[in-house]
């Protein structure tokens, strides 16, 4: 497709008009909104002067120019207080590295802004980047968004990647709809599995949708950068170098401090989270009583582990929301998850993606958790948090 007609609609208000004057019967209407067939579509124009509100436009060979010529897949990683990246830029970059190894000539850059940048970068090309694009300027410090979406924006428009990917962080995702917008692209929210078609490059963008009652993969064919965000914790962090050498490049324009300026900031303690736990322990409504939560975290405790609950035990109050794993909690990424008494239903399937190893202890042998589950027992959950309590403390 070199060019095609697009449909505001924003703007259109469903009259009809394009329709009937369509000949090649590629416009139909639907839920009051002009849709238009491509594969019919001849290009004609003879709509573009129908439509009384200008909704209707032809998108310019250029556009289509630009989303073929656009290469490379790109990772904005974000940097905390100290200057030390967060781990979800590492994750990222490493599925950056394997999704571009689908493709042909696909290199993946970082994006680094912030205290210590440069230092930090070579940890980025071991986990697989093929550039790094630095900056330590004193404008980035403060951590405000606009001057971060100006030097974005300038390094996307000058390099034209073909996708870029944030961390659904509360950084990310305030920079990442202010980037799209800049660009004019679209941006997919909380992706939890992320594929792409190594013909056409197009990125397979999977999220829960309808109230996370289903999975839907998303693509952007029109448009370039793909741009998603994706939850911390979803993909691993490599243990060792996937790559000993990539460049390291200085940003080149640094951009000029926004109009915001920061007065205050107020360091929250946050308690240690359940997203960085290397173990935990994980409870659902299976465990049939409030009381049992005492066995979870006796368990969690001999483990030297965290514990973790589904929702409904978050909204029985038996555990404080900072415990809740899934697509509306935590995304977590321990080496051993137990699950206790859950059924694994697909938002809190959302949120364990990362886990290496999982037991599951279940009544049912059909509970989905299971499909997910690395080791399966079939049992009454209480009884066995009691046995395994047992046995560890007769070490
Ligand atoms: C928009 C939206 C967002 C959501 N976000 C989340 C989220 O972030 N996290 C989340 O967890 N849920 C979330 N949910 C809820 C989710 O759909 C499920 O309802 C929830 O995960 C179920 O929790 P559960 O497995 O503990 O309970 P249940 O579905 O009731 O499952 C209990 C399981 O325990 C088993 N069982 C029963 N008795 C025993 C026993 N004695 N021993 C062992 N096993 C036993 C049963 O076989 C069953 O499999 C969300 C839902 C929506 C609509």
């Amino acid at each position: 497709m070199s060019a095609y007609i697009q449909n505001d609609l924003t703007k259109c208000v469903g009259c009809g008009l394009c329709q009937g004057s369509c000949a090649s019967g590629a416009i139909a209407l639907r839920d009051g909104k002009a849709v238009i067939d491509p594969d019919r579509c001849v290009l004609c124009r003879v709509c573009l002067d129908t439509c009384p509100v200008g909704a209707l436009t032809l998108e310019s060979d250029a556009q289509a120019e630009r989303t073929a010529d656009s290469r490379g897949i790109w990772v904005f990683a974000e940097m905390d207080n100290d200057g030390q990246p967060l781990p979800v830029g590492l994750e990222l970059t490493a599925k950056a590295f394997a999704l571009a190894r689908k493709r042909e000539s696909c290199p993946v850059t970082v994006l680094l802004f912030g205290p210590s940048a440069t230092r930090q970068a070579q940890r980025f090309i071991h986990a697989g980047a093929d550039r790094v694009i630095v900056s330590d300027a004193p404008v980035f410090r403060e951590g405000l968004e606009l001057p971060f979406a100006d030097a974005v924006c300038a390094c996307i428009r000058q390099d034209r990647p073909e996708a870029v990917l944030f961390g659904a962080t509360p950084f990310g995702r305030s920079l990442a709809p202010r980037v799209a917008a800049r660009l004019g692209c679209g941006l997919t929210a909380d992706c939890t599995v992320l594929d792409i078609d190594p013909e056409t490059g197009l990125l397979l963008q999977t999220r829960p949708a309808f109230g996370g009652n289903l999975m839907a993969t998303i693509t952007c064919p029109a448009r370039r950068p793909q741009m998603a965000t994706v939850r911390p914790g979803i993909f691993q962090t490599p243990e060792s170098p996937l790559r000993e050498t990539g460049e390291i490049e200085q940003l080149r324009e640094i951009p000029a401090p926004g109009p915001v300026e920061l007065l205050e900031k107020t360091l929250v303690e946050a308690g240690e989270s359940i997203r960085d736990a290397r173990v935990i322990v994980s409870a659902g409504r299976g465990i049939g009583a409030q009381k049992n939560m005492a066995l979870v975290k006796k368990l969690a405790e001999l483990l030297g582990a965290s514990y973790g609950v589904s929702r409904p035990l978050v909204d029985m109050g038996w555990a404080d929301y900072s415990h809740q794993i899934g697509q509306t909690g935590c995304s977590v990424a321990p080496d051993l998850l137990l699950c206790f008494g859950i059924s694994g239903a697909i938002q809190h399937l959302a949120g364990i993606g990362g886990a290496k190893t999982i037991i599951a202890v279940n009544t049912d042998p059909d509970a989905p958790i299971f499909g997910a589950a690395t080791y399966k027992i079939v049992g009454d959950a209480a009884a066995v948090l009691k046995a395994l309590i047992e046995h560890l403390q007769q070490q």
